[in-house]
């Protein structure tokens, strides 16, 4: 009997958490990594795998990004396995839908959801009573959410409602994620300095901080400076950017002829274009806006009359896109760090899935090449402080006996080759082994998904960054 099942030999290992960047080998025997090792014996391996010129890495943990739409029939899971994550963490839901599909669609992902609600979704109005907001809550913990995500940016709540959903997540020990911004305020940075003042230092993940930099406000650099300075203060806070240039919202139009979004809003009113159903179609017509769409087996961007067509045929609900995120404010966000050398925005999402911009590492070894991140320090912000951020402690690192999650890439062009989940082959070059995805839920979502044939795995949620906050001995 050979004593591992696979062995990959002559891989650039990069773990940060172990503190290894060597030319070398790893074996995994089951759902677990069994060795790693300058050289293993070929002998000792079923199969053995020459990858001489790639890296290895622990798996990509994309900390945000959108599995589910309704069109996308599974395109978010083989988009995401296709761009090296094996962990992710879905800031909206919905996690009936995506109960219903991980076993058909699941590409051996792991999946943790955060439950969106915002008016007309969930809860009936902006500013519902505590006996809504507490029945809704309770209801998507217990259906494996480990927590509820707040669309402020796009669909904004009162400050109170925003306050009250904080501190009844917090106390019911739900996973709080927020795209800023209330009525009061919006998606820019006067809604994140609010967003910290209603957290009252409590825990609090802020969505995409890239995206409050867009220049709204003041001058962009003088933003970065003031969300910068806002988070060193802020251990409470964990945080993520992209790195996409496309933002993402919905197309829907209100009865009064608006578009709902009130990102989608600011978009169009920064070119100039009326801010209406007619604006929103100019600015399809001339390309400045873009519709995502399920081109073949992958969601894709669409331009110009295909576009408006689209919108029109789908009674406007549908992924409306917009090239507005800043390079430099990218660029900022995943470099920053405090007086101690930490990173000040944990961690590099994508806030993709099946939105088509999963470039975490495509960008990122960008990033790399330019020299400002190492190759290691790229893998802290995709995969190790992402997993302490959610409690994955057997996640995020290499380490013997850790999960088999593995990503195998080439640093030349940013192709993933081979996508390992537990020790299962999920993905390689290109080829997807659709097995069945994996739910990653508390312990209280466990007890109703018993029921129900779906793979889980439990977390305590109170053992994460997420909840310990910064100060400590996390970093
Ligand atoms: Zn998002």
């Amino acid at each position: 009997m050979t004593k591992y099942d696979f062995l990959f030999k002559r891989g650039h290992i990069v773990d940060p958490a172990n503190d290894k960047d060597f030319i070398g080998d790893i074996a995994v025997k089951g759902d677990r990594i069994a060795e790693v090792a300058k050289e293993i014996d070929n002998s000792l391996a079923e199969q053995v795998v020459d990858i001489t010129g790639k890296v290895i890495i622990p798996g990509i943990i994309d900390t945000h990004c959108h599995i589910a739409r309704p069109e996308a029939k599974g395109a978010g899971y083989r988009m995401l396995i296709n761009a090296g994550v094996t962990t992710a963490f879905d800031f909206e839901g919905p996690i009936e839908v995506i109960k219903r599909e991980i076993t058909k669609y699941g590409c051996g992902l792991n999946v943790v959801v955060l439950e969106a609600i915002y008016p007309e979704n969930g809860i009936k109005s902006q500013d519902p009573p505590m006996e809504e907001l507490k029945k809704v809550i309770n209801k998507n913990l217990d259906s494996g959410a480990i927590g509820i995500k707040i669309l402020g940016g796009h669909y904004p709540l009162t400050p109170e409602t925003t306050y009250n959903i904080f501190q009844i997540t917090n106390q019911e020990k739900g996973y709080m994620g927020f795209h800023v911004g209330t009525t009061k305020t919006g998606s820019n940075i006067q809604g994140l300095e609010e967003a910290v003042k209603l957290a009252e230092g409590k825990p609090l993940h802020i969505a995409h901080i890239n995206a409050y930099c867009r220049g709204y406000v003041m001058d962009p650099l003088l933003e970065l400076k003031k969300v910068m300075d806002i988070l060193k203060k802020s251990p409470n806070i964990v945080s993520e950017s992209h790195l996409a240039i496309h933002n993402a919202c919905y197309g829907g139009i209100n009865e009064n002829g608006v578009p709902r979004s009130y990102v989608l809003r600011n978009a169009l009113r920064a070119k100039g274009y009326q801010v209406s159903k007619e604006g929103l179609e100019e600015a399809l017509r001339v390309k400045y806006a873009g519709v995502y769409a399920l081109v073949g087996s992958k969601m894709e961007y669409i331009y110009g009359d295909k576009a408006i067509d689209y919108w029109k045929k789908h009674n406007f609900k549908v992924g409306i896109c917009f090239p507005i995120n800043r390079r430099r404010s990218a660029e900022v966000c995943v470099t920053e760090r405090d007086n101690k050398g930490n990173f000040v925005v944990d961690a590099i999402s994508s806030d993709a899935g099946a939105i088509p911009r999963n470039c975490i590492l495509s960008h990122g070894l960008s990033l790399v090449k330019f020299c400002a991140l190492t190759l290691s320090e790229l893998v802290q912000k995709i995969s190790l402080t992402p997993s302490r951020m959610l409690g994955l402690k057997n996640k995020g690192h290499l380490s013997i006996g850790a999960d088999a999650d593995i990503t195998i890439f080439d640093p030349d062009n940013a192709k993933v080759e081979i996508v390992l989940i537990k020790g299962r082959i999920c993905m390689v070059s290109g080829i997807i082994f659709n097995n069945p995805g994996r739910l990653i839920v508390t312990q209280r979502g466990a007890n109703k998904l018993k029921k129900q044939e779906i793979s889980t795995e439990i977390i305590d949620l109170e053992d994460s960054l997420y909840f310990k906050g910064k100060g400590g001995e996390n970093k």
